[in-house]
């Protein structure tokens, strides 16, 4: 039996035997907007925020919104609107800052392969942080900054080497990822960046990895980074913010992570035990605000029994919820009309899309009673999937909407097939 209202998802439930996100019914927005169509709960985003925002009540903190989770210009608009700034990992991602009205000033930059370029605009855009990767980026920003008579305000993405108990291609904060300086060469190369007349070192960061359900590893991570910004200090370089990163799990399948709110009134009690807590704190978290805000709905197109495996093919794919192909990620998938449920011993089937890989898989071994026609909601759908989204196949990107209470609005408009084409010349 599928509850009425599902699990971490307090917007989305069912009213009269229909799912719904706020008072708006998906088998109406399907049928006026075409499937697959990504839909989203502006209420869920907002109460996500909300609870960090509890957690840092008092606290000079800043919330960085890591926005390659979802990048749609009106979610950015809602979270910028809310107060909050913007992780970014590019020169894109800055230009749809400003396009959705962000502040500059809130903004962070990280990434480990910034180009000059992108440095050069995030410079002239006057944002708030570099977080900076590596030994060699340190001194290309530099040259850069100088370049334009500027001083880059910079952090040090330090490697605290935890483990975050997460899948290898989203734990960044291990001794062997790419990511952040190793802790061992943390200290020299703050003096480095300190001695560099192009940087003005303002902060410490870490992001240890994503989807994480554990507290141990965030505890762990914030011992090592006090223990280094004691020995920067100890140095005479002033930290003055301390960026712990993002990476704060949702519940997909029964995971159970740590309430925001509830996390932060333990790191923040370890803080103020350390003699910290006066000190400015950043956060980056993308999946957390996002994730459970949005489903995709997707139309069954045929039912495809077999001896060995049975197959629901549906119009949604691979290049719009990329999540299951990269990672065998799990998203739950429910039918939009409650009476659609399985029952017990209901026959399961694969549910895939139209794209020609056998990678192009949404769940395995579903209990499905639907058949063509049916339409089906694929959650937990908010976070890296429109944002990871491709036209592999050709196949156009969905459409967006953002549900506020009764009113839906239409935040991306389905691909065209001359947008698809824009840009292309033949011979
Ligand atoms: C991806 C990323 C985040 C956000 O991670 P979530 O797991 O979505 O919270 C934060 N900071 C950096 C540097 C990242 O790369």
């Amino acid at each position: 039996m599928i509850p009425t209202s599902l699990p971490g998802q307090p917007h989305i439930h069912y009213a009269n035997g229909q799912l719904h996100v706020e008072a708006c019914p998906l088998d109406a927005l399907a049928s006026a907007h075409g499937t697959p169509l990504f839909v989203y709960s502006k209420a869920s985003m907002l109460d996500a925020l909300a609870a960090y925002q509890r957690g840092f009540a008092g606290r000079n903190a800043q919330i960085c919104y890591a926005m390659k989770a979802n990048s749609t210009l009106g979610v950015l608009q809602l979270f910028a609107q809310a107060g909050c700034g913007f992780d970014i990992v590019s020169g894109g991602e800055l230009a749809r800052v400003l396009a959705a009205g962000g502040d500059p000033a809130k903004v962070i930059f990280s990434g480990v392969g910034k180009t000059r370029q992108e440095m050069r605009e995030a410079l002239q855009a006057g944002i708030g942080c570099f977080n900076v990767e590596s030994e060699a980026e340190l001194d290309v920003l530099n040259t850069v900054a100088l370049s334009l008579q500027m001083r880059a305000p910079v952090s040090i993405r330090v490697n605290p080497n935890v483990d975050p108990k997460t899948h290898p291609y989203i734990s960044t904060g291990l001794k062997g990822n790419k990511f952040g300086i190793a802790h061992e060469r943390t200290l020299a190369t703050y003096q480095r960046a300190a001695s560099l007349p192009g940087l003005h070192v303002v902060g410490i960061d870490c992001h240890i990895g994503s989807q994480i359900t554990e507290e141990t590893p965030y505890l762990d991570a914030m011992d090592r980074m006090l223990d280094l910004v004691a020995a920067i200090e100890a140095a005479g370089i002033p930290i003055h913010h301390i960026d712990f990163g993002g990476g704060l799990g949702i519940n997909y399948q029964g995971d159970t992570p740590p309430p925001a709110d509830a996390l932060w009134a333990k790191l923040l009690a370890k803080l103020d035990a350390r003699g910290f807590g006066q000190r400015k704190l950043m956060i980056e978290p993308g999946r957390s605000l996002v994730g459970n805000a949005g489903i995709c709905i997707t139309e069954v197109l045929f039912m495809k029994p077999g001896e060995q495996k049975s197959f629901c093919i549906v119009d949604a794919a691979m290049n719009d919820l990329p999540r299951p192909a990269l990672y065998q990620a799990f998203h739950q998938i429910v039918p939009l009309d409650l009476h659609k449920q399985a029952q017990p011993g209901a026959p399961v089937y694969d549910v895939v899309g139209p794209v020609c890989e056998s990678g192009d898989w949404l769940g395995h071994d579903r209990p499905l009673a639907v058949q063509a026609g049916d339409r089906l909601a694929v959650l937990s759908a908010g976070a890296y999937c429109m944002s990871m989204s491709s036209n592999y196949n050709s196949r156009p990107r969905a459409a967006e909407i953002l549900v506020d209470g009764e009113q839906a609005h239409l935040i991306r408009a389905r691909d065209s097939m001359a947008d698809q084409l824009r840009g292309e010349r033949l011979l």
